[in-house]
């Protein structure tokens, strides 16, 4: 993986990575809307957001890369 910065927290899933250090700067948590797999759920929205899968759906995703797209702090990344 290229640009990872340093200050990066990335958690990982089987396929899906999460930088949740940018998370914590989100106000928009677009991540959630734009799955319509229902793939995310963002935790803790008034202190410090944080973007998790959902536990046992993460194999509903078809890579199609809107959530990669929508979350404009590019936080989300999919192998
Ligand atoms: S994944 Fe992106 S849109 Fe979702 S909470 Fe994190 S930074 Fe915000
Ligand atoms: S790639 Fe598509 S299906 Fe997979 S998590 Fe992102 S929006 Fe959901």
């Amino acid at each position: 993986m290229s640009e990872v910065d340093e200050r990066a927290i990335i958690e990982s899933y089987k396929f899906h990575h999460i930088d949740i250090s940018k998370c914590k700067q989100c106000k928009e948590f677009s991540c959630e809307e734009a799955c319509f797999r229902g793939i995310y759920e963002v935790i803790n929205k008034d202190t410090i957001p944080k973007c998790i899968v959902v536990e046992d759906r993460e194999d509903r995703c078809v890579k199609c890369h809107i959530c990669t797209t929508a979350c404009k702090l590019r936080a989300i990344t999919i192998d």
